[in-house]
């Protein structure tokens, strides 16, 4: 609107054809129409009622974090000083003694390994991922039940990692070769070893702890909770609800494990990190994401969460056949859930084809199926792990959060949930 007043103006002026040509560097600072790539591609963009998952990108960046992207991406910095600087401040903000900003909570266990293996030694750092006979230590340990899909970042290091259950399992399992006490604390409640112990056993055992809590924030305070009990290392997501970038996180501990975590990341390029690169735009991003997230209104985004929540629910819950559930998983992903089920003899769908049915819709939605494991969107489909797709298969469930809709979405989301459900309680034969 504002340019085609403009442009009507200039075409008032009588001298618009008698304008003094114009160098390369004046061109390029004319106002210009800004594009919509995912118009403009043909991308579909769609309300994010699933949550933060990495295949759905993530999160929405908070204003402040995409201004400061912008306003950076203006200036050069060294990027050994941009982290030196971020870090010190973060690990202020965290209770730590150290902190860098990673490429991902999956990038700062291996970076954050990679410290613990090599120390300052740049030859070790060069011998990544190769440790045999280099006197590096080779083992992680940690709990079956906290063995999941992301202890790959280990695995990049060159090290193995070692299941055990019990404390005694523990004790027998360490050895010269042991580098790592590892803890996943959305899995805490599987376990037998509880975080405390955990803790314990290290500093008896003189060996590093360290603990996953990608998408465990909120409470806020589990940025520093497990800083201040003890852990050698903290591994944290940016890209979840903190709204920071989606490709950074941050990794946070002890001085000399960050340190030379750092010596095995960019832009050094003789190690097994160099792909985990940063920009500055992206390492300035997390901190005023975190300082953001750490100062934010927590109670009352909470509240506009249940109240989304208490919207979508009521929109459903008086319908024919359905069920709702309102929880708060306790560990990790900690947002007011909804779950929608229903009687397939009431209501003809699958939670498949509601998700499909809200997918393809206008405007296009996508809904959770719960804590199942999503790998990948492909060709308009889910991708997910084969022996729970077959549970997939009959689940007559989705499930909703709140966190990630933006104003107004809610409503919208409510509206064709019901919509569908209707249509699919009523086309009953
Ligand atoms: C998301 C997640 C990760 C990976 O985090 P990124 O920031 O995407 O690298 C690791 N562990 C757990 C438990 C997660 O949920």
């Amino acid at each position: 609107m504002k340019r085609r007043k403009i442009l009507k103006g200039l075409s008032a002026l009588p001298l618009i054809g008698a304008l003094p040509l114009r160098s390369a560097a004046e061109t390029l600072s004319l106002p210009r129409k800004k594009r919509d790539l995912i118009q403009e591609l043909g991308i579909r963009s769609f309300i994010n009622a699933a949550g933060t998952l990495t295949y759905m990108s993530g999160c929405i960046m908070d204003e402040e974090v995409v201004e400061t992207i912008e306003n950076t991406s203006r200036h050069f910095c060294m990027i050994d000083e941009v982290q030196d600087i971020v870090g010190a401040k973060i690990a202020q903000l965290v209770h730590a003694e150290a902190a860098m900003v990673s490429c991902g909570a999956f990038s700062a266990m291996t970076l954050g390994l990679a410290g613990i293996l090599t120390g300052l030694d740049i030859r070790k750092v060069e011998q990544l991922p190769h440790l045999d006979g280099t006197g590096m230590k080779s083992e992680v340990i940690c709990q079956k039940s906290h063995n999941e899909r992301y202890n790959h970042a280990f695995l990049n290091t060159g090290c193995r990692v070692i299941e055990v259950e019990t404390i005694e399992d523990v004790r027998k399992e360490v050895s010269e070769k042991t580098a790592l006490l590892h803890f996943l604390n959305i899995q805490a409640n599987e376990g037998k070893i509880k975080h405390e112990e955990w803790v314990a056993l290290g500093k008896e055992l003189g060996i590093p702890t360290s603990i996953d809590i990608a998408a465990d924030v909120p409470p806020v305070s589990n940025l520093w909770k497990f800083n201040d009990m003890g852990f050698d290392l903290v591994f944290i997501s940016g890209g979840k609800a903190m709204r920071g970038p989606q490709s950074a996180g941050i990794l946070m501990g002890k001085r000399d494990i960050i340190a030379a975590a750092r010596l095995n990341a960019p832009p050094r390029g003789f190690t097994i990190a160099r792909g985990h690169k940063v920009n500055k735009e992206e390492i300035l991003g997390m901190y005023v994401a975190l300082e953001k997230f750490i100062s934010g209104d927590h109670e009352r985004e909470w509240k506009s969460w249940e109240t989304s929540i208490a919207r979508i629910e009521g929109a459903v819950k008086d319908l024919p056949g359905i069920t709702t559930k309102v929880a708060v998983p306790e560990l990790g992903n900690t947002t007011p859930t909804l779950t929608i089920s229903w009687d397939d003899n009431v209501v003809k769908l699958t939670g498949k084809e509601l998700r499909d049915h809200l997918r393809f819709g206008s405007p296009s939605i996508e809904a959770g199926f719960g804590g199942l494991p999503l790998y990948h969107y492909q060709a308009g489909s889910d991708s997910v792990d084969p022996a729970i797709a077959e549970t997939l298969k009959g689940a007559n469930l989705i499930r909703v959060t709140a966190w990630m809709l933006q104003p107004g979405e809610d409503k919208i989301v409510a509206k064709r949930i019901r919509e569908e459900l209707l249509k699919a309680g009523s086309a009953k034969g």
